[in-house]
């Protein structure tokens, strides 16, 4: 009975030779031997895997609608993320009148959900208390303002180079 293999076999990753466990190079090519995955220790998933291993079908279906804002991509990451873990497909879009290259990262996002998933997502955010982020209030906003004026003073600089250069 005790006979059995000790610890998890080596295989070479190179030419998928097995080796016993006590070997530490493959005997046909000299690379170092790794575990053999065994078949009850699935492959890690993939971040595309995981995500799509967590939307639930019935979320996923209509037309895209804007649900809530991000100030920033960081915020409308952070949102869609929340939505993720509740089962909520979502994808970013630059709210209008910003989809200008001037604002880069800072420039507010709209995340849109699928109309399916809309009222889960408004619920979602309510409980998390989000919903109300749109309007800014505390001191959050003053860090994207900072940011916004960092924005503004690059682009007022190169404007300023430029016609310094005429
Ligand atoms: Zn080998």
């Amino acid at each position: 009975m005790t006979s059995e293999t000790e610890g998890p076999p080596l295989v070479c990753p190179s030419c998928a030779t097995p080796h016993g466990p006590d070997e530490r190079f493959c005997s046909e090519c000299g690379t170092p031997l790794v575990f053999a995955p065994s078949a009850d220790a699935p492959a890690p998933m993939t971040e595309a895997q995981e995500r799509a291993r967590k939307i639930k079908p019935q979320f996923a279906e209509g037309e895209l609608i804007r649900v809530v804002g991000g100030r920033n991509l960081t915020e409308a990451e952070f949102l869609q993320g929340l939505l993720l873990e509740e089962g909520v497909p979502s994808m970013l879009r630059r709210s209008r009148g910003f989809d200008v290259p001037d604002f880069l990262a800072a420039g507010p996002r709209d995340v849109l959900v699928p109309a399916n998933g809309f009222a889960a997502a408004r619920e979602i955010l309510l409980q998390a208390d989000l919903l109300s982020s749109e309007v800014p209030t505390g001191p959050a906003p003053l860090k994207l303002l900072a940011g916004l004026l960092v924005a503004f003073g690059v682009v007022g600089a190169i404007a300023w180079a430029i016609s310094g250069s005429l």
